[in-house]
């Protein structure tokens, strides 16, 4: 995804204060316009001390101590939650449901015995987990097994693996920095996950490209936004092993423990919801087109397909604020 500032004029006094590194284990990019240079970069402090904080405190599997790495570790045994994480659980557990299972982010031991985001870069050594092994991991699965009040219990042999929400979450924390900051515009993406915030003096809107899931470094369309709302993509193309002219991608279907074969090759949501956007993108990859349309449309968001044929669908939102030019 790429933000387009073509037609866009900023009042001469909106400077930009741009920083782009590695934060939760993906690309952050944080654009702020500000008339105060100085507001600007405590902002710009302040999201990377966030974004860290999240990670390290709340929902890394990988950084002992987390919350989420104390539920993985829990053996069983009830843990207590911070009144975040427990709303951020809860929001997810509906849409495992409204989703019928497709989001479950219980998936964890599946995508480690995957482990696609090692070999994506490089290919040499991968190699497709036994049956047997991967029917043992698919006995670890299932959201519905979990019982959440305000502590949580997970049965012993579950992961939970947040790489599906994490992102969304961020983009959700950084809003709630901006407002505070008083920061009249900005652009972030946290990976696949974007936000559009602010208006501008001038201009007609923001300009967002939509990439193009099978010709690398090209634009399928571009969507024009308005500050305040979030766009993700889940795409089978970003990470992916290849074997045998077969894709293995790295959005699981948790029915099946296999790469999800839905026909899909790239979905994006627009919605007012960080959490929400991403969780859907990855609900709406495994369940496919037709079923994907109709949970984005219960959910109240947008949504774009774009299938293996070329095809590219969308909800009639969407449609309005879709582009096929830079303008
Ligand atoms: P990205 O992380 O590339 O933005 P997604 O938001 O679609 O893509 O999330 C994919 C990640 O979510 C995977 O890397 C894995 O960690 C996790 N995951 C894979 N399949 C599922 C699923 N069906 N439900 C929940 N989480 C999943
Ligand atoms: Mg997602």
């Amino acid at each position: 995804m790429a933000v387009f500032l073509g037609g866009c004029s900023f009042a001469k006094k909106q400077q930009l204060v741009s920083q782009t590194y590695v934060s939760m284990g993906t690309v952050v990019g944080v654009n702020l316009y500000v008339e105060d240079m100085e507001l600007g970069e405590e902002t710009q402090t302040l999201i990377a001390q966030e974004l860290t904080r999240l990670e390290d405190e709340m929902l890394s599997y990988r950084v002992e101590g987390s919350e989420i790495w104390e539920i993985n570790h829990s053996g069983g045994e009830p843990v207590q939650l911070s009144d975040m994480l427990y709303r951020y659980l809860s929001d997810i557990w509906e849409l495992s449901e409204k989703s019928g299972g497709a989001l479950d982010v219980t998936v964890g031991e599946v995508t480690r015995l995957w482990n696609i985001d090692t070999y994506a870069g490089s290919p040499e050594g991968f190699a497709l987990p036994e049956e047997e092994t991967l029917a043992a991991a698919l006995e670890n699965v299932g959201y519905e097994k979990i019982v959440m009040k305000q502590s949580l219990t997970m049965p012993r042999g579950m992961t939970i693996d947040l790489g599906a929400v994490g992102k969304g979450i961020a983009c959700d924390v950084i809003q709630d920095i901006l407002e505070e900051q008083r920061i009249p515009a900005a652009v972030i993406s946290v990976g696949g996950s974007n936000l559009i915030w602010g208006k501008k003096e001038n201009g007609l809107g923001w300009m967002i490209g939509v990439t193009h899931p099978r010709e690398e470094g090209t634009y399928l369309g571009y969507l024009r936004l308005e500050g305040g709302c979030f766009v993700a993509t889940s795409g089978d193309y970003e990470r992916y092993v290849k074997v045998d002219g077969e894709r293995y991608h790295h959005i699981m279907d948790p029915d099946t423990g296999y790469p999800a074969k839905s026909g899909v090759c790239s979905v994006t949501i627009v919605s007012d919801s960080g959490l929400l956007c991403d969780a859907l993108s990855t609900a709406c990859f495994v369940l496919g087109k037709n079923e994907g349309v109709k949970l984005a449309e219960q959910c109240g968001a947008e949504a774009l397909f774009v299938e293996e044929d070329g095809t590219v669908t969308m909800t009639e939102g969407m449609k309005k604020l879709w582009l096929t030019e830079v303008k």
